[in-house]
């Protein structure tokens, strides 16, 4: 599986001390140095998601912005995420891993919110629809969080379905037992869930819902904070579990592709990337 991703990204949307920050795509590509390049998305790919006027305040902001507590943008960050889209897009369009920041999934059509701007696992999935051809497509989203963003964005498109497994009550709040329908599963993990809960979770709830959805196009939104040394979270899923996971959403249709959300250990990071990497490889 190729990976993608930017030399820009490891430098551009500073953020001091947050745990989202350069340093996490610095480490990472170091790890992998042969990665291939990305590009910026289109506007017009950004607003098959997103609100043009939404667009346009990010790619105008010239100065430190806090959105909200823990999300905060300055004069690069517009960049950074018209990057990490367009490397999401050339993912899907190339099978590969998208090794992209700022992360997307929490990012709403006209909010950024939970430190993400533009849901690049979502402009990547509407980009295949209009441009592959590509009719359904399925986001499975292993993220410590819930994909508020990406669950909201395809709220009531059964052309896409969205599959997530996460720690529940937890940030931001959605994704609980109630919130469910025939394109829509959440499957809450609970505290110090370990490898067992959510390995059984994908196989109970996820794969088989995927399967029969037929997806043509698997995405999945690949975040490594449900990781036991993860500074964000209270679970502890290891190594070998991020491989298993990707190996199994790998194994759900020939056509698969993966886009990094959260995961803020910068000494684990590059690690469980690659486990999540050969479980990839492994199916295909
Ligand atoms: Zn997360």
């Amino acid at each position: 599986m190729e990976l993608l991703s930017h030399a820009d990204l490891a430098r551009l949307h500073p953020t001091g001390e947050h745990p989202e920050q350069p340093a996490r795509l610095r480490v990472l590509l170091e790890r992998f140095p042969g990665f291939t390049e990305g590009r910026e998305a289109e506007v017009a790919d950004i607003e098959r998601c997103h609100t043009p006027a939404y667009v346009d305040w990010i790619r105008s902001v010239d100065r430190e912005t806090w959105f909200t507590l823990d999300t905060v943008c300055s004069e690069t960050t517009g960049r950074a995420a018209l990057l990490a889209a367009g490397t999401a897009i050339e993912a899907a369009r190339l099978g590969g891993f998208a090794l992209v920041r700022p992360p997307g999934h929490h990012a709403l059509p006209d909010h950024a919110m939970g430190f993400c701007f533009f849901n690049n696992v979502a402009v990547a999935a509407r980009w295949a629809q209009a441009e592959l051809g590509v009719e359904r497509v399925a986001i499975v989203d292993f993220d410590v969080h819930h994909g508020n963003g990406t669950q909201e964005i395809f709220a009531g498109d059964e052309s896409v379905l969205y599959a997530s497994l996460h720690r529940w009550p937890f940030y931001p709040g959605t994704g609980g037992p109630e919130e469910q329908g025939p394109t829509l599963v959440n499957v809450q993990l609970h505290r110090g869930a370990g490898d067992e809960e959510m390995l059984a979770g994908m196989a109970g709830d996820v794969e088989p819902v995927v399967r029969a959805f037929e997806p043509d196009l698997v995405l999945v939104s690949a975040g490594f904070d449900a990781h036991l040394e993860d500074p964000l979270s209270d679970t502890a899923i290891t190594l070998e579990c991020f491989h298993e996971l990707a190996r199994r959403c790998a194994s759900l249709t020939p056509r698969v592709a993966a886009v990094l959300e959260g995961g803020y250990n910068l000494a684990t990071l590059p690690r469980l990337v690659e486990a999540a990497l050969t479980g990839f490889e492994a199916e295909e």
